[in-house]
């Protein structure tokens, strides 16, 4: 009875060790085609020989539908043109609005705002063209498929696109609105109509710059001319008894009076009101939008790339990228980058003594 057991001992311990050895795998890289073992299975793996990126279970994705298609485009067009016609309502109607008051002042002063005027809408307009018009970025084709085309490191950090089936190069993003990759993909805008990449970032950046500074010029002229001919306005309750009144009904009066006042606008100063009211919010998401960008490019990163993985590093932060980014002339550039490393060296300094 007792040999039986014996003889089963060693059999168990066997399929434990057995069980307890990693099966290998195998899979195909896509960029050069080579067969590659692995001893345990990952949902991701790299090549060795041409470093593209290989996600185990990527398949080729249906194209989208119809209506999909036709729903983004319909919405990008709906936004550009929307803001083409905000863009010239605000130049023609400033123009119509302001330029009466303003040449009231002088022929000087009149004939100054207008080539203002028209370098700032000159200057928008075109850099909203080019931001919209210019492509954002497609990648360089590459050679991949078979080992014998694709040489070693060639395909370095490349993954696949199963939208496009081409390989997509590192920190680029496949956009489904225009149907391609883009290379630096910042974000798709439909106020463009276009993909913010690396073609056209520069140009975004500069256009958003000049709807800050028109759109305050505009705040500024619309609120001036409106106070020239807003209707004279009286407080009568606030006269005989201010003293008895608190702060909050006191402000309450003073604004309650002046909106009563404006039901004696005439159609040009109804137009500045809302001039200033539509500039001053403009440029209120703009300005966000831009402080955004700018930090973004400070840290040598993108929006996308920010919101995949907020927390890695992309690069070096600092000024460099913002110059390196708007390509300025040499001695300007040189003077900002020995200001940004002084910094930089100041602060390691105070990080050893520390
Ligand atoms: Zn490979
Ligand atoms: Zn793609
Ligand atoms: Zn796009």
């Amino acid at each position: 009875m007792a040999e039986p057991e014996r003889e089963q001992r060693p059999l168990l311990e066997v399929e434990q060790s057995v069980t307890s050895i990693p099966e290998d795998h195998e899979a195909t890289c896509w960029g050069c085609g080579l067969r590659l073992v692995f001893a345990g299975y990952s949902p991701i793996y790299k090549c060795g020989w041409c470093g593209a990126i290989t996600q185990s279970n990527q398949t080729t994705r249906k194209p989208d539908s119809v209506w999909f298609s036709h729903w983004r485009r319909v919405r990008d067009r709906f936004f550009v043109t929307v803001l083409i016609l905000f863009m010239l309502f605000v130049i023609c109607g400033g123009v119509w609005a302001v330029y009466p008051i303003v040449f009231k002042i002088s022929n000087f002063c009149g004939i100054f705002h207008c080539m203002v005027t028209a370098v700032l809408a000159v200057f928008t307009i075109t850099s909203y063209c080019l931001a919209s018009s210019k492509s954002a970025g497609a990648p360089t084709n590459v050679r991949w498929g078979s080992y014998p085309l694709v040489g070693k490191r060639d395909l370095e950090n490349y993954t696949f696109c199963t939208y496009c089936n081409k390989p997509k190069p590192p920190r680029a993003h496949h956009c489904r609105s225009c149907k391609m990759c883009v290379v630096d993909m910042d974000h798709h805008c439909p106020f463009i109509g276009n993909c913010v990449g690396a073609s056209n970032h520069q140009v975004f950046v500069i256009f958003l710059i000049s709807v800050v500074i028109s759109c305050s010029y505009a705040a500024g002229m619309t609120i001036y001319a409106s106070y020239q001919i807003w209707p004279s306005v009286d407080f009568p309750n606030l006269a005989s008894s201010r003293d008895s009144m608190s702060f909050w009904k006191i402000w309450l009066e003073i604004i309650t009076t002046v909106a009563g006042s404006a039901f004696f606008l005439s159609a040009r100063g109804l137009v500045l009101v809302y001039l200033a009211f539509a500039s001053l919010s403009v440029n209120a998401g703009i300005g966000v939008l831009l402080c955004q960008q700018l930090s973004y490019i400070y840290e040598g990163n993108t929006y996308l790339n920010h919101l995949s993985s907020p927390n890695a590093l992309h690069g070096e932060r600092g000024l460099h990228n913002i110059i390196r980014f708007f390509g300025c002339p040499y001695p300007i550039s040189r003077v900002l980058l020995r200001y940004s490393n002084a910094g930089k060296l100041q602060d390691n300094s105070g990080s050893k003594l520390l």
